[in-house]
C-alpha cells in the first residue's frame, strides 16, 4: 500500500496519460491487459470462441487466461519492468462482464497495491445495466462498448444469439435485447462520469451504411469516442467470407463521423494479454522476454 499518500489523479488525467483514448498517450504510456475472462455470453458472427474476442483483440490467437491472483503476481512482476505503466485492463479473451466475479477480483486487488493504476475495461455491453453501478465502486474510469448497430433488424445480421440470464435469445429478440442493454449501460456509467469509447466493426453491406446513426447514438448516450474497426475475417465464423472494406473507405467513414464525435484512428487491435505502448509491444504474458513486431 505505498501508493495511498499519493494524490489520486483526475478523470482527465487518466484520460490524457491512457493510450487508446488519447492519441498523444499512445507512445508515451503503456497499458496492460489481464486475460482473467474467457468466457463469453453473446455470438458475434464475426467471432470463432477458440480465440479471442476479435471485438477488442486481432483474432488468430488464443490467450492463456489467469486466475485473479496470477494476473496480481503479473501486474507486480511487469509494473517493475515497464516504466510509464497507465492503464490495466481487462479485455477478454471473452467478455470481461461475463466473467464478471474474476474481474471484481482482480481489480480489487491490483487496487490494495495500487491505489493510482486507470482500470479500463472493454465488454459487449449485455451485462452493462447489472453491473455499471459496482464498476464505478470498483473504480474503473474507462469502459468500451462494442456496439455494431441500433436497429435489432441489423443486429439480427450480427449477433447469432444473446444468453442473458441463463435463456439463449436469437434473431432480432436478442439483438434487441443486446442493444437495450448496451444503450442502457452507457448511459448509466456517462453519467456517473465514466468515459465510454464505442468499437464498432465494419462490416459491408452489414451495418457500414449505419455506422454514422450508430455515432449519433453514442454523442447522444455521452459517450466520447468511437472506434470504427475494419473486420478481420476470421476463418470458420459466419463472416469468414464477408467482403472486407478498403483502406480508404474505413478512413472516410471515419472522417464522415468525426463530424459528430472525436474517432480513434491509432486502435492496433490488441490481443488479450497484450503490454506495452501501442507503438511498440514489450511482450506477452507468456514470453515476457519476447517482443513482438506489431502490424
Ligand atoms: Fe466473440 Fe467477443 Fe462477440 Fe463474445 S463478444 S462472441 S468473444 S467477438
Ligand atoms: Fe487500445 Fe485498441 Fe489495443 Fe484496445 S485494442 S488496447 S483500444 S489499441
Amino acid at each position: 500500500n505505498t501508493n495511498r499518500n499519493m494524490k489520486e489523479k483526475t478523470i482527465e488525467e487518466k484520460t490524457a496519460t491512457h493510450p487508446c483514448f488519447s492519441c498523444g498517450a499512445a507512445h508515451q504510456y503503456a497499458r496492460m491487459h489481464l486475460p482473467i475472462a474467457p468466457k463469453c455470453n453473446i455470438s458475434c458472427n464475426y467471432c470463432v470462441r477458440k480465440y479471442d474476442c476479435p471485438n477488442e483483440s486481432r483474432p488468430g490467437v488464443t490467450t492463456h487466461v489467469l486466475n485473479p491472483m496470477e494476473a496480481l503476481h503479473k501486474f507486480l512482476e511487469v509494473k517493475e519492468k515497464v516504466s510509464k505503466l497507465s492503464v490495466i485492463g481487462i479485455a477478454g479473451p471473452g467478455d470481461a462482464l461475463a466473467n464478471f466475479k474474476e474481474t471484481k477480483r482482480t481489480l480489487e486487488l491490483i487496487r490494495e497495491k495500487d491505489a493510482d493504476i486507470t482500470f479500463c475495461l472493454s465488454t459487449n455491453g449485455l451485462m452493462l445495466p447489472q453491473y455499471a453501478d459496482d464498476l464505478v465502486k470498483l473504480g474503473v474510469s474507462h469502459v468500451t462498448v462494442t456496439m455494431n448497430a441500433i436497429d435489432p433488424t441489423v443486429g439480427a445480421q450480427i449477433y447469432k444469439y444473446v444468453d442473458y440470464m441463463g435463456v439463449k435469445y436469437y434473431g432480432e429478440t436478442g439483438a434487441a435485447i443486446l442493444l437495450s442493454n448496451q444503450l442502457a449501460g452507457i448511459k448509466m456509467l456517462t453519467e456517473q462520469g465514466i468515459v465510454c469509447k464505442v468499437n464498432i466493426v465494419m462490416l459491408k453491406g452489414i451495418n457500414d451504411y449505419h455506422i454514422p446513426d450508430i455515432v449519433k447514438k453514442v454523442k447522444e448516450l455521452g459517450g466520447s469516442i468511437t472506434n470504427i474497426m475494419p473486420l478481420i475475417p476470421v476463418k470458420g465464423s459466419v463472416f469468414e467470407n464477408l467482403p472486407l472494406v478498403s483502406k480508404d473507405e474505413l478512413m472516410a467513414m471515419r472522417s464522415n463521423c468525426g463530424e459528430t464525435l472525436k474517432q480513434m484512428f491509432h486502435c492496433r487491435q490488441c490481443r488479450a494479454d497484450a503490454i506495452g505502448t501501442l507503438g511498440e509491444e514489450l511482450s506477452t504474458i507468456k514470453n515476457p522476454s519476447v517482443h513482438i513486431a506489431v502490424a
